[in-house]
């Protein structure tokens, strides 16, 4: 999939009056596995997908940015590509131009497409940001290599949209390979690809969206973080990552509920590495037991599973599916499932009846293959 590039192309010039330079296009990411590990310094195991956001761009003369949206409702806004302050979806390629000024990207007019839904846990902010990131990179022939531009697009959503996100998105948008996940150590920043081709072995994930608003998330999200501070430092760790011997460290705390976010962050660092063992291994189809294991330590431990979810993944696994979880940071969003391809329909309708059987608004279901990271496409 991916937007057009030819019709946003075309779109362009309708908008600009003027041909664009070129066409870019960033991918959305799913978190296979570790979820809520990024912020304990531990491990994370994104995939990009073929969904994203894509950017035609031209340079402009004048020192301004134009930036427009066929996904917005307003007409685009304009402002100085030196630096300013911005509301709304417009900070977001703006907050990253005005960190490449200082690398030598000066003004552009940019028409952003999208297939990816917004705000629906599938990170639709970075692609927008990397998408951005690379068409002025490309146009203004700023040489940087894309660790470092995955810490410039987060420091732009950090800084300039004031939302305090890890590094995990901006890096699976700029890192990821077709057939592979990437494996990203939250401390050091270092990644590596490991191979997931789910339609070579016979397999499927669906992303099943439980269409449950996030309603308790930024509150219950600080929480949880601070939780997860308050436990290491009881435990005289730098994070939770750093915790070696999980039953000593279950022993020594007296609170119930710190023992639980313990139990979940160590588990599901190990559970990370297992999975990328049977990645490693060809075990694809075994990585759905890891998938539930993480669903259900989100569910009992974390305490960030909310009824749509625990259905979805329960009613998947009573129609064969291999296993499936939670994404995200809870309270609402999507979950993933792993399934034999050949029972993929199956799947999808056992989830789709007791979503009606409830009365509860429908899921949206797509299928998800790994893709590869951001790219110029024309
Ligand atoms: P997610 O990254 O999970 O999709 P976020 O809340 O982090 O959710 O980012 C969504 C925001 O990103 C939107 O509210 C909007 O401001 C911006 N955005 C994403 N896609 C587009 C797009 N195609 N056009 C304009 N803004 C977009
Ligand atoms: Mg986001």
């Amino acid at each position: 999939m991916s937007p057009d590039p030819t019709a946003l192309a075309a779109a362009f010039g309708e908008a600009y009056q003027r041909d664009p330079e070129g066409v870019w296009h960033a991918p959305g990411r799913l978190n296979l596995i570790g979820e809520h590990t990024d912020y304990n310094d531990g491990f994370v195991l994104p995939f990009a997908l073929a969904r994203g956001v894509s950017v035609a761009a031209a340079r402009r003369a004048d020192g301004l940015l134009h930036l427009r949206s066929l996904q917005a409702a307003d007409q685009g806004v304009v402002v100085p590509v030196d630096g300013g302050s911005l509301e709304g979806w417009a900070a977001y390629p703006a907050g990253v131009a005005w960190l490449l000024r200082e690398h030598g990207a000066g003004g552009a007019s940019l028409l952003i497409d999208s297939d990816l839904p917004a705000g629906a846990g599938l990170s639709s902010s970075a692609a927008l940001e990397c998408a951005t990131a690379l068409a002025l990179c490309d146009l203004y022939g700023i040489e940087i290599d894309r660790r470092e531009l995955a810490l410039l697009a987060q420091r732009a959503e950090n800084e300039h949209v004031g939302v305090p996100c890890g590094i995990m998105d901006q890096s699976a948008s700029l890192l990821s390979r077709d057939g592979h996940a990437l494996l990203l150590d939250c401390r050091s920043g270092l990644s590596s690809h490991v191979p997931f081709d789910p339609a070579a072995s016979g397999l499927t994930v669906l992303v099943v969206d439980t269409r449950a608003a996030h309603t308790l998330t930024a509150g219950e999200y600080a929480r949880r973080r601070a939780e997860c501070e308050e436990a290491a430092r009881l435990l005289g760790v730098p994070a939770l990552r750093d915790v070696k011997d999980l039953a000593a460290a279950l022993g020594s705390l007296a609170d119930p509920v710190l023992r639980r976010r313990v139990q979940h962050v160590v588990t599901e660092n190990h559970r990370v590495e297992a999975a990328v063992g049977l990645l490693r291994a060809g075990a694809v189809a075994e990585l759905g037991s890891m998938l539930t294991a993480s669903h259900l330590s989100l569910r009992d431990q974390f305490e960030v599973s909310w009824p749509e979810a625990d259905v979805a993944v329960e009613e998947a696994l009573r129609a064969g599916a291999r296993g499936g979880r939670m994404i995200g940071g809870g309270f609402g969003g999507s979950a993933i499932v792993l399934t034999a391809a050949d029972r993929a329909g199956n799947v999808r309708a056992a989830i789709e009846d007791a979503y009606a059987a409830r009365s509860w608004t429908a899921p949206a279901i797509f299928e998800a293959e790994p893709a590869a990271g951001a790219r110029r496409v024309i």
